[in-house]
C-alpha cells in the first residue's frame, strides 16, 4: 500500500472513531458480564481492578466459591489500601457436597454484596463466580438484579462464571463470552502456580 492510501485510509478511519466518540457522551458507572467456558474471566476482572486502583479508586472483591489454595491474585492486593476482599465459599461445592452450608455461604456473601451495591463509597465491585449460586439455586436473581439497578451511578460492577442468569444479562452494560478453543489442562498440563491461581 502507498502511503498516500494509507494516509487516506486512517483518516476515513479516524473520523468514523471520532465521531463513535462524540455519540458516547454519558458518564455512568457500568455491569460488566465475564461469561463462558474459556479460561480468562476472572483474571480479565482483576486485571480491571488493577486499573481502577491505579486511579486510586475504592473496589471490593466477593469471591463466592473458594478454592483449596491461595490465588496470586488475592496475596498481590489482599493488603492494598483502597480494597477489601472478601472469600466467602468455603470450598468447592463438587468437594463439599453439602448443599445447606453451600446456601448458607451464598446467602452470607450476598449479604455482604448487597451492603457494597448500597455504598457509594466504592468504584468498582468484583462478584467473582456469582453465576454459579444462580445455577445452582442458592441464590434467587430477582433481589440481584433489584439492588444492581438501585446501585450508585458512578459504580461499575464485574460478574463473572461460565453461565450468565438471563436477568442478568437483560440489564448488563457489557458482556463478554470467553470461548474454550483450547486448554492445557486437557492436553495433560498440570494447574500451576502463576497461572492458574
Ligand atoms: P482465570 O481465573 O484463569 O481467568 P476463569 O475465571 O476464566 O479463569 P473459571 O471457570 O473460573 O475460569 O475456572 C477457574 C480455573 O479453571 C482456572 O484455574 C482456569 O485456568 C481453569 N480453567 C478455565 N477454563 C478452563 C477450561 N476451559 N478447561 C480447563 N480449565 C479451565
Ligand atoms: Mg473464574
Amino acid at each position: 500500500m502507498s502511503d498516500a492510501s494509507h494516509l487516506n485510509r486512517m483518516q476515513r478511519k479516524k473520523e468514523v472513531v471520532d465521531e463513535r466518540i462524540s455519540r458516547a457522551t454519558e458518564e455512568r458507572g457500568v455491569l460488566i458480564l465475564l461469561k463462558g467456558n474459556g479460561k480468562g474471566k476472572s483474571s480479565s476482572a482483576f486485571g480491571t481492578m488493577a486499573r481502577s486502583l491505579g486511579h486510586d479508586q475504592q473496589c471490593a472483591v466477593i469471591q463466592f466459591i473458594k478454592g483449596r489454595r491461595e490465588t496470586g491474585e488475592y496475596l498481590f492486593f489482599r493488603d492494598h489500601p483502597k480494597l477489601d476482599w472478601h472469600i466467602m465459599g468455603h470450598g468447592f461445592t463438587w468437594e463439599t457436597q453439602d448443599r445447606e452450608r453451600d446456601i448458607e455461604a451464598a446467602q452470607a456473601a450476598w449479604l455482604v454484596a448487597k451492603g457494597l451495591l448500597e455504598n457509594p463509597a466504592y468504584h468498582l465491585i468484583v462478584l467473582d463466580e456469582m453465576s454459579y449460586m444462580f445455577k445452582y439455586g442458592y441464590l434467587d436473581p430477582e433481589p440481584v438484579v433489584e439492588a444492581l439497578k438501585r446501585r450508585p451511578a458512578h459504580q461499575n460492577v464485574i460478574i463473572t462464571g461460565r453461565t450468565m442468569a438471563q436477568s442478568l444479562q437483560e440489564i448488563a452494560d457489557t458482556i463478554s463470552t470467553v470461548q474454550d478453543e483450547r486448554h492445557a489442562f486437557r492436553g495433560g498440563v498440570k494447574a500451576q502456580q502463576g497461572i492458574e491461581y
